[in-house]
């Protein structure tokens, strides 16, 4: 049976209110699957290009707003944002299938990005200037345009922040696309902060992979921001190819944790855990790979599934669940595909925790940990986005380096040890845009840290100075005296 009630219908965002539309899709629970959350507008080019010409048209003026009053502006969208949890966080749970607690930490972070990079518009825009005999130059950092933003699922309120915020504050408007397997929270988040700023500088436009490429590919829009798989910023890189646009990619990573011999191995699992389960592994720099000496290998892959064994999977809203289902039927086709893969191969997997009497009808998998498994191996080497893990064994420093880089992607990384010296010496040789010492979780992160990655896993970085300086333009100006 289908249920039907208190079904929102969320239209897209142009200027302060949401549209009626005519052709809506359901967005259903992933862990309840009979459970229709809300009715969310697809769009179509058109629908893009009204967004796109008031962005465009609000630009004018938003960019002459002094920076220090954005700043003021963007902590009002904190205030607004981190009291959106109360209501929002348990939607978004509906809506993503994650635990509440992961849902809260995503309203957390996206507040803290827009406090934090509030507090870096001070001194941003001072110029830097040369006054001498022949000449009086200026170089001034001034904003693009309109930023056309691209978001997953997985983290939707704080990666839509890792753009919003650094593009505001440099004066530039937004259209904001949103996943369709996550956008309802988000939405109504972004309407509440859209109306404490002018019309037309945040909107928002639903849809699929044609408004995506319709807001991508379109003229006005200067600037990408895109996170999501490395696939699809291909199709992004050529839409923005035509009217060559600056381009922001946050993409897929397989993240390695290398553990070393020296390493305390109950702290390391307490911590280590998270960055692997939390939201069912699908997260960006979740650890996705763990390069365990040999020596060390049985006492430290027994220790590792005693606790696996300890989850409990259900309902994102069942207080007793350690992580919820996966967000949408891809993701559990593919999961539960590597899982049979696996189950063919060599390697020895074991599938550890239990299931909650609340997880019903939905994309359910329980913890799975592959041992003995070689690096090769395709679990190994893919992003396999869900909670599944290799323990692979490695003879010595020189190999677990080389295993550690061979890879397509590179966004995040760790090494666990008791020795910080020896730490950040095998830090230095892994080819990543971060990594952590003794963790690898949401708090591995500092806002003060550009976060991005290297290779396949993207181009440029968000967080910080640097990541507002993707969403400005140098503006060299000479006086020839
Ligand atoms: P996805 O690439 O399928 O979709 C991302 C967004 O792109 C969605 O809004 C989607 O509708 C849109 N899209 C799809 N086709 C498009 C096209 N042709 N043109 C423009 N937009 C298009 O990714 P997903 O399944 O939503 O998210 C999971 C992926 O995101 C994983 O690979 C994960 O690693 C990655 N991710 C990266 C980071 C990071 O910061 N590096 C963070 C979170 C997730």
């Amino acid at each position: 049976m289908t249920t039907t009630h208190d079904v929102l219908s969320i239209g897209h965002l142009i200027g302060h209110t949401l549209t009626d539309v005519d052709n809506y899709d359901e967005v259903r629970d992933p862990g309840r699957l009979d459970d229709i959350v809300a009715r969310v507008a697809v769009g179509t080019p058109a629908d893009v290009n009204q967004a796109v010409e008031l962005a465009h048209r609000a630009f004018t003026s938003w960019r002459n707003v002094p920076p220090a009053e954005r700043a003021q502006l963007l902590l009002r969208a904190a205030d607004v944002l981190a009291d959106c949890a109360e209501d929002l966080a348990p939607l978004l749970v509906r809506e993503h299938g994650g635990v509440l607690w992961e849902a809260q930490t995503d309203f957390a972070l996206g507040t803290g990005v827009l406090q934090h990079t509030a507090s870096l518009v001070d001194g941003f825009f001072t110029p830097v200037q040369y006054d001498d005999e022949q000449s009086f130059i200026s170089i001034e950092r001034v904003p693009r345009g309109v930023v056309a933003a691209v978001v997953p699922w997985n983290m939707p309120v704080v990666l839509t922040m890792m753009k919003l915020a650094p593009a505001l504050a440099t004066g530039n408007t937004i259209v904001l696309k949103p996943s369709p397997f996550a956008p309802a929270a988000l939405t109504l988040a972004l309407q509440r902060i859209a109306q404490q700023l002018p019309e037309g500088v945040v909107n928002v436009v639903h849809g699929n992979a044609d408004v995506g490429q319709a807001l991508t590919s379109h003229p006005l829009v200067r600037k990408v921001g895109f996170t999501g798989g490395t696939a699809t910023a291909r199709h992004v890189m050529a839409s923005a190819a035509g009217t060559i646009k600056n381009l922001t990619l946050e993409l897929g990573g397989n993240d390695p944790a290398v553990v070393l011999d020296d390493v305390d191995i109950d702290a390391a699992l307490d911590r280590m855990l998270k960055g692997v389960f939390t939201r069912s592994g699908q997260i960006c720099f979740a650890v996705k790979r763990i390069y365990v000496p040999r020596s060390l290998y049985g006492t430290f892959a027994d220790a590792f599934c005693e606790r696996v064994d300890q989850y409990a999977v259900g309902h994102g809203l069942d207080e007793n669940a350690s992580f919820g289902p996966l967000n949408n039927k891809a993701q559990f086709d593919s999961v539960t595909n590597l899982i049979e893969g696996t189950k063919n191969s060599s390697a020895k997997i074991v599938q550890l925790g239990k299931k909650l009497d609340s997880a019903g009808d939905g994309y359910y998998v329980l913890p799975h940990v592959v041992r003995d498994v070689e690096h090769s191996a395709p679990i190994s080497s893919c992003e396999q986005f869900g909670p599944v893990i290799p323990l692979i064994a490695y003879d010595d420093e020189a190999q677990v380096i080389e295993w550690a880089n061979d890879s397509e992607y590179g966004l995040g990384s760790s090494v666990w040890t008791t020795d910080t010296d020896r730490g950040l010496a095998i830090a230095r040789q892994i080819e990543a845009g971060s990594t952590f010492i003794n963790s690898h979780a949401f708090e591995s992160l500092d806002l003060r840290m550009p976060f991005g990655g290297v290779k396949q896993s993207g181009i440029g970085r968000e967080f910080g100075e640097a990541g507002m300086s993707e969403y400005v333009e140098d503006h060299a100006i000479r006086v020839v005296k």
